[in-house]
C-alpha cells in the first residue's frame, strides 16, 4: 500500500460519501446564464438611451413619449438579474449583486456630481432589486439547507449514523453506473438475537453502535489499504463495499481488518461482550453486473457459510453455490408439495402401430405455491439428489395403480400402466417392499403394471439393478428400459437384462428427419430389440413423417404428441 494511496483514502470518508449522496444537486444549462446576462446588458443600454430620448411614438391613436419606455425596459433588465439568482443560486447571486453594485457609483456620479436627476428612479430600482435578490437568495439557502437535512435524515441510519440501506444502494449503483470495479461484502452478527433476548434491546443497540463506530473509523482511516463504505442494512446486517484493491489478497486483508475490529472485546455497562460474524462477498462486474444480483449473491454466500461452518469465516461467491441454492429451493418445494399432497400425475397414452390403445405412462407433476407447474426435468434430478425421489415415485405409483384399479373395474384388463422408477429408488433396500405394498393395496394384476428404468443411470450399477429387476419380474410386473440410446448400453448387458420393452429416446426420433443414417440407426435399435425378444416403443413422436418411417421400419408401439399428450387422469379415462 503506497503512501499516496493511503492519503487518497484518508481524504475520502463515509461522511464524504454520504454527503455526496445527499447533496441536492441541480444544474441549469450555462447558455441560459449567458443569455440572461446578454438580455440584461442589451436592455440596460436601451434603458439609458430611452431615458434621454425625445419625441413620441404612436400606438393606435395614443401618442406615447419614448421616455415612457424606460420603466418597461429597466424592469426587464432587473428581472434578468432576479431570474439569475433564482436559477443559478450562488453564482447567479454573486453575478447579480456584482452587476448591481458596480452601477451604484455611476448613478451616484450622475445624480450628485452631474446633477442628472432622471437617474434618481434608477438608483431606487437598483437598490430595490438588490434587496429582492438578497431576500430571494437567503430564503433559497434556507430552503436548500432544510431540503438537505431531510435527505440526510433519509439516508442516514438513526441508530448508528452510518449510511442506511437506501444510501448504500444509491452509492453502489453509482459505482455500477461509472463502471467502477468493487466488492460487496454482506455480513451479520452471529447470535445477535440471543444478545437481544438475554441482555435486552438497549444493550443490543449499544453493541451495534460500537461496531458501527469501529467500522466507520476503520473505513475512514484508510488502514485497510482499500477504499470502503460501510452501510447498516438492517438489524444486525451490514454491507461493506471495497474499492481500489489490486487482487484477492487485498480483498481478504480488508475483510480480515473488519473482522478483527469486530472481534475485539466490547465493553458495555461494565460487561464484556465478544461478538463474531461471517462474511460473504461477490464482485462487480466479475460475478454480476446487476446490483440486486450482487447483493443477493453476497448474502447467499454469507448464509450458506453460516449454515455450513460453526466458526466465523470469509467466503467468496461461486456459481456452484447458486446451483446448490437452486437445488435447495427445489428441494424445499418438493418437500412442501409432498406434505400438502401437491405431487400428482398425468397420463400419456401409448398406442400400438395401428393406433390401438396399449396403456399409459404415468408422469409426475408438481405445482409451485403460485399454482404454476414445475417440470419433472427440474424436480426429478433434485429429488434424486436429495433422496426424496422414492417418495415422489411412490406417490405417482399409488395414484397410477388406483387409476388402473378403476379401469379394471370397467373391464379394461388389457391396458398397461407404466411408472417411472428412479434407479436411486430401485437400489434402496425398501424398494421391493414399496412395490409389494402397491400390489397388496389395489385389486390389480401385476402384469398390467410396468416400471420404466432409465438406461443411462442403470448401467452404473448394472449387476445390483439387474438383481432387483429380476425380483420385480418375479412379482409379475413388466419392465421397460427408458430413454434407450442415451447411455452406453452394451449388447451383452441388454442380452442379459430381464426387460420386456425398449423405449427409444426422443432424440433419436427427432434425428430421423435429418437423414437416412439416423433412420438406419433407429431401425437397428428396433431389430436388436426384436432379436432380444423385446417390444420396442418410440418416444416423442410428433410428426406424420416420423410415424410413417417408424411404421415402415417395424416399430411396435408409439408414444408422442402426435397421438396424445400427457393428460390429467379424468381426461385419460375418456380414452378408455
Ligand atoms: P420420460 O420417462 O422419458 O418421459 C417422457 C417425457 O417426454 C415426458 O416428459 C413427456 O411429457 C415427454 N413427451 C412425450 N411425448 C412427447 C412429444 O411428442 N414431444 C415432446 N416434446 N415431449 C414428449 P415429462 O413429463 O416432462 O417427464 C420428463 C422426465 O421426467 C421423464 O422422461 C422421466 O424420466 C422423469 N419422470 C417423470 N415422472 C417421473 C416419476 O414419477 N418418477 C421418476 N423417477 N421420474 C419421472
Ligand atoms: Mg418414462
Ligand atoms: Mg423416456
Amino acid at each position: 500500500m503506497s503512501d499516496e494511496r493511503k492519503n487518497k483514502s484518508n481524504k475520502r470518508s463515509i461522511a464524504g460519501a454520504l454527503a455526496a449522496i445527499y447533496s441536492v444537486k441541480r444544474t441549469e444549462p450555462w447558455f441560459g446564464f449567458v443569455l440572461l446576462i446578454v438580455i440584461y446588458l442589451v436592455s440596460t443600454v436601451f434603458t439609458v438611451r430611452t431615458s434621454v430620448a425625445e419625441g413620441v411614438f404612436e400606438i393606435g391613436r395614443a401618442m406615447i413619449p419614448k421616455a415612457a419606455l424606460t420603466g418597461v425596459i429597466s424592469t426587464i433588465s432587473n428581472m434578468c438579474l432576479i431570474i439569475l439568482v433564482v436559477l443559478y443560486r450562488d453564482i447567479g447571486f454573486c453575478s447579480a449583486m456584482g452587476i448591481l453594485a458596480t452601477q451604484v457609483p455611476f448613478i451616484c456620479v450622475n445624480i450628485f456630481i452631474l446633477h442628472s436627476f432622471t437617474s434618481i428612479p434608477g438608483l431606487f430600482t437598483n437598490l430595490l432589486t438588490m434587496i429582492a435578490c438578497i431576500l430571494i437568495y437567503t430564503n433559497q439557502r434556507k430552503a436548500i439547507a432544510y431540503q438537505q437535512r431531510i435527505v440526510e435524515q433519509a439516508v442516514t441510519d438513526v441508530l448508528t449514523g452510518l449510511p442506511n440501506r437506501f444510501a448504500g444502494r444509491e452509492y453502489f449503483s453509482g459505482l455500477i453506473k461509472t463502471g467502477t470495479k468493487f466488492v460487496y461484502v454482506a455480513t451479520d452478527i452471529n447470535n445477535f438475537k440471543s444478545i437481544n433476548d438475554t441482555m435486552g434491546y438497549e444493550v443490543g443497540n449499544k453493541i451495534l453502535i460500537e461496531i458501527a463506530n469501529r467500522w466507520r473509523d476503520l473505513a475512514d482511516s484508510g488502514r485497510t489499504g482499500t477504499y470502503n463504505l460501510v452501510a447498516h442494512v438492517s438489524g444486525d446486517e451490514f454491507g461493506i463495499s471495497i474499492q481500489e484493491y489490486r487482487n484477492e489478497e487485498d480483498i481478504l486483508k480488508t475483510i480480515q481488518a473488519y473482522k478483527a475490529e469486530l472481534e475485539r472485546k466490547i465493553t458495555i455497562d461494565d460487561y464484556d461482550y465478544y461478538v463474531t460474524a461471517s462474511f460473504g462477498y461477490a464482485e462487480y462486474p466479475d460475478d454480476t453486473t446487476v446490483l440486486e444480483d450482487l447483493i443477493a449473491k453476497a448474502s447467499l454466500t454469507l448464509h450458506d457459510a453460516k449454515r455450513k461452518y460453526s466458526e466465523s469465516v470469509i467466503v467468496r461467491y461461486t456459481d456452484a453455490l447458486l446451483e446448490s441454492e437452486k437445488t435447495l429451493k427445489v428441494e424445499r418445494k418438493i418437500r412442501e408439495a409432498l406434505e400438502s399432497d401437491c405431487v400428482f400425475f398425468h397420463l400419456q397414452p401409448q398406442y400400438n402401430i395401428n393406433h390401438k390403445l396399449r396403456g399409459f405412462e404415468a408422469l409426475a407433476r408438481m405445482k409451485d405455491t403460485d399454482g404454476s407447474f414445475i417440470s419433472p426435468m427440474d424436480f426429478i434430478p433434485v429429488a434424486e439428489e436429495t433422496g426424496l425421489v422414492d417418495r415422489v415415485d411412490m406417490r405417482v405409483f399409488h395414484r397410477a395403480a388406483k387409476f388402473l384399479e378403476d379401469a379394471v373395474k370397467k373391464g379394461r384388463t388389457d391396458i398397461t400402466i407404466s411408472v417411472n422408477i428412479s434407479v436411486k429408488h430401485l437400489l434402496k433396500n425398501n424398494f421391493l417392499e414399496d412395490i409389494k405394498s402397491v400390489l397388496e393395496t389395489y385389486a390389480i394384476s401385476p402384469s398390467q403394471l410396468e416400471i420404466e428404468i432409465t438406461e443411462s443411470v442403470m448401467v452404473e450399477s448394472v449387476e445390483r439393478a439387474k438383481a432387483v429387476i429380476e425380483e420385480v419380474k418375479g412379482l409379475g410386473i413388466q419392465v421397460a428400459i427408458d430413454d434407450f440410446g442415451t447411455g452406453y448400453s452394451s449388447l451383452s448387458y441388454l442380452h442379459n437384462f430381464p426387460a420386456n420393452l425398449l423405449k427409444i429416446d426422443k432424440s433419436f426420433i427427432d434425428a430421423m428427419s435429418e437423414g437416412k443414417s439416423s433412420q438406419k440407426y433407429v431401425e437397428s435399435i428396433i431389430s436388436i430389440g426384436h432379436v432380444l425378444g423385446l417390444e420396442v416403443i418410440s418416444e416423442g413422436v410428433e410428426s406424420e413423417e416420423q410415424l410413417e418411417i417408424l411404421k415402415r421400419i417395424g416399430c411396435d408401439l408409439i408414444q408422442g404428441y402426435i397421438w396424445g399428450r400427457p393428460l390429467p387422469p379424468d381426461e385419460a379415462e375418456k380414452l378408455l
